[in-house]
Formats: structure tokens, C-alpha cells, sequence
């Protein structure tokens, strides 16, 4: 690794990426410093953060918040901004290296692109921008020569089982999934399960939004949508297995039949770490795996039946144009109403669905038309949550 130090800014800081990030940075800082960072609302977090890390600048996107985190960091040198507008002017500061999208959702998309305009590399957690305008993104990466590099744990398997194979055909990749909390279980118990039921993950401590997708199997149709983008396969290309202990992160399978699997201990530190220092590897204190400590690692077929979002989300990748961007935006609302006990576990994917039908398909969307439709479909999703019949809040 180069001498320099990496200056790193983290969208999202306060989140469960986020701070591991800053605990990889705090690990390594002879390596990386955070420059920026940035949160939604909690500002108590991003204050105390700031305090640790002294980065260039700290934004809170709720202006309502600005004045706390100003007054609390009127003693050091950061430059306190409001407003999502701010990160995306600040992203582009000249030294700034890398930029670790660990903001949740549809907000990532624009910070990215600016991000991807200014020339920095891009450490890509936040797998919803690909998801809605992969197209765009990964052809204005291209175009601006900058790298994505994967967190996504699947991803990352992926991308480290393609090292060193740039010449080598594809057949296929296979992406892991540990199959969530109701793995197993039929549609008559899904129709009464609470948020709190969902939100117990078995392998993974993560943000709300994402252990519902990881429950819903969302999150798995998600992640093949952000493959496509990432290593620019077909669909039919792209395989999921449930694989419930969550050891193998992913695998890749080459024209020869031979197939390669990356493994590890469930932790995000360790592919955060890996896009951070791409290409080379540094030692760590991460807790290694043991084999002896597994002696079963099983894998079976998602059940698509029962988890129709994974499904959907293959559909709405081979439609293509809009279609990924109708399902995130269905899906943070669906997710949203979930989370605030406004609709049932099964009803987001009918909400999903009934968007898909609904929203105006467009072929070959614009940035533009990618922003209304995502404004067009969460209008349309919320006034059909308010419509369900009470019954159907659990359909
Ligand atoms: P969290 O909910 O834990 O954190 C989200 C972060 O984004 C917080 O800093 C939050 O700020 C901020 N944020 C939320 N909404 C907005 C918004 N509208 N505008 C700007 N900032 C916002 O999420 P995770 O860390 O779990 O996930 C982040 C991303 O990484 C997601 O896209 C997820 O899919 C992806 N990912 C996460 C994994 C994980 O293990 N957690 C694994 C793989 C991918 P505040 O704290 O103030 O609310
Ligand atoms: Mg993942």
C-alpha cells in the first residue's frame, strides 16, 4: 500500500456500516483518515463521532439539527453542514480518496453520482443506487475511471473469488443467502409475524430497513440486481442459495465447472476493510473461523413460494428500465409501513406487486425520469397503504 494516508468519507456514519468503518479506520490509522462524515438525524452520535475522528466536515441531513451539532463542535476544526445538498457539494473536495456509501436507500443515489463525477472511488454499501439506476452509475464509473468496490459481503466474495480471472468466462455466480428468521416457515405463520419477530437476525446485526429485506428475502433480490451491475452478467446468469450459517460469503462458477467460494466468519469488518485497501490484504484481530467449529455447512433452494420478493425482484430485473426503481421505492415504503405496524410481513410483497402493475413503465429511463418515478411510486404505495382494508394488513 502506498505511504499516504487514504482520506475516507463515510455516508452514513452513524449507522451499522458506518461505524464499523470508523472502527476499521480507528484500526488502521496509519492508513485511512475519515474526512467526512455524515448522518441523517441522530446527532448525538455524529457529534461524538466527530469528536473522535476530527474530520474535515460533519453533516447532519435533518437541518433541524444543525445548530446542536455546530454548537457541540464550535471547539475543533470541522466544518459543520445541514441538508442533504451539502454532501453532495462536499463529496467532491479534491482530497478526498475514496467515499464508503453506508447511507440507506434511494437518498444514496445522488451523492454517489456526484461522488462518481468527481472521480473518487466508491466503496459501495449502500446496494439500493445500483439497484435503481445501475445502468447509469456503473457506465458513469466507467466513463470518470473510478473503481466500485463491493462491502455487500456477497459482493465482496464475489469480486475476491474474481481476482485474477479478468480472462476467464463466467458461467455463473452463486450468491448466499442465510435465508433470515423465517426460514422454513409457511405463509399461515409469515401472516402473523411482528416487526420485532423480523428484526431478530440470525447471523447479522444490521440497520432496520435491511434485516427486514434479509427477513423478506428482499434483500437477496436486491443483491442480484446489484450484481448484474457490478460484474455485468445476465439474470439467468445469477443463482441464489440459502446457505443458513452464512460462512461461504458467495461463489463464483468458471466456464471450466470449477467453482470458488469465499469464507470467513459473519463480518461486515472484514469486506469494509478489503474495498478499503484494494488490492492488498492487512492484518487484523477479526475472530478467524474455525472448521472444526462447523462441521455442517448445508444449502438448500430459497423457498420463492412463501418469499415472493425474491422472485419479483428477478422479474423486475429482467424488465429492466424502471422496474428495479418501481421495487426499491414499493419496498422502503413497504418496509416503513412494516416497521411502523401499518401493514403485514406478506402484504409488502402485494404492495411490491401492485406497483409494478401500476407505475408507468418506462424503457430507457433518464436520471431525471428515475427521481420520478421513485416520487411517483412512494406517493402511489403510501396512499395504497392507507386504502388497505384493516383485513388486509395481514394478507
Ligand atoms: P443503518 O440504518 O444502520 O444506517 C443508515 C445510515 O444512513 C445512518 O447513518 C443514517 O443516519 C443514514 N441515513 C438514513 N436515512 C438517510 C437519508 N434519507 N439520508 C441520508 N442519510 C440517511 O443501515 P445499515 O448500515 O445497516 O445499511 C446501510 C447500507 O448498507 C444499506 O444500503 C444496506 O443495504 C447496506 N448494507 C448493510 C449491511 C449491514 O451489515 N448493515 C450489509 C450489506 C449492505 P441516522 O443514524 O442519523 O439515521
Ligand atoms: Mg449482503
Amino acid at each position: 500500500m502506498s505511504n499516504q494516508i487514504k482520506n475516507v468519507a463515510i455516508l452514513g456514519s452513524t449507522g451499522s456500516i458506518g461505524t464499523q468503518t470508523l472502527d476499521v479506520i480507528k484500526g488502521n490509522s496509519n492508513l485511512f483518515r475519515a474526512f467526512l462524515l455524515t448522518a441523517h438525524s441522530n446527532a448525538d452520535l455524529l457529534i461524538s463521532q466527530a469528536i473522535e475522528f476530527v474530520p474535515e466536515y460533519a453533516i447532519i441531513c435533518d437541518t433541524g439539527k444543525y445548530l446542536q451539532v455546530k454548537e457541540a463542535l464550535a471547539h475543533l476544526p470541522i466544518q459543520v453542514l445541514a441538508g442533504h445538498q451539502s454532501i453532495i457539494d462536499s463529496i467532491t473536495h479534491p482530497d478526498i480518496a475514496v467515499v464508503l456509501t453506508a447511507m440507506v436507500g434511494f437518498a444514496g443515489l445522488e451523492p454517489t453520482i456526484a461522488a462518481i463525477k468527481a472521480g473518487k472511488d466508491i466503496a459501495l454499501a449502500n446496494k439500493e443506487t445500483l439497484v435503481v439506476a445501475g445502468e447509469i452509475v456503473t457506465a458513469l464509473a466507467k466513463q470518470h475511471d473510478v473503481k466500485i468496490l463491493p462491502v455487500d459481503s456477497e459482493h465482496s466474495a464475489i469480486f475476491q473469488c474474481l481476482a485474477g480471472e479478468e480472462n476467464n468466462p463466467v458461467e455463473k455466480l452463486i450468491i448466499t443467502a442465510s435465508g433470515g428468521p423465517f426460514r422454513g416457515r409457511n405463509v399461515d405463520f409469515l401472516a402473523n409475524v411482528t416487526r420485532e419477530d423480523a428484526l431478530k437476525h440470525p447471523n447479522w446485526v444490521m440497520g432496520a430497513k435491511i434485516t427486514i429485506d434479509s427477513a423478506s428475502l428482499m434483500n437477496k433480490g436486491l443483491e442480484v440486481i446489484e450484481a448484474k451491475w457490478l460484474f455485468d452478467v445476465d439474470a439467468d446468469q445469477i443463482e441464489v442459495i440459502v446457505h443458513p450459517q452464512s460462512i461461504i460469503h458467495s461463489m463464483v462458477q468458471f466456464k471450466d465447472g470449477s467453482i470458488k467460494a469465499q469464507m470467513g466468519l459473519p463480518d461486515m469488518k472484514l469486506p469494509i476493510q478489503y474495498a478499503l485497501t484494494y488490492p492488498d490484504r492487512i492484518q487484523n484481530d477479526f475472530k478467524r473461523f474455525d472448521f472444526t467449529a462447523y462441521p455442517n455447512l448445508t444449502f438448500e433452494k430459497p423457498d420463492v413460494d412463501t418469499f415472493r420478493n425474491l422472485n419479483l425482484a428477478y422479474m423486475a430485473l429482467k424488465q429492466g428500465g424502471n422496474m428495479p426503481c418501481i421495487i426499491n421505492a414499493a419496498n422502503e415504503i413497504a418496509v416503513a409501513g412494516f416497521l411502523n405496524n401499518k401493514i403485514g410481513f406478506l402484504a409488502m410483497s402485494n404492495l411490491i406487486e401492485e406497483c409494478m402493475q401500476q407505475i408507468a413503465f418506462i424503457e430507457k429511463p433518464t436520471l431525471n425520469d428515475y427521481l420520478n418515478t421513485d416520487k411517483e411510486t412512494r406517493i402511489f404505495a403510501q396512499n395504497f397503504i392507507q386504502t388497505l382494508p384493516l383485513k388486509a394488513i395481514h394478507y
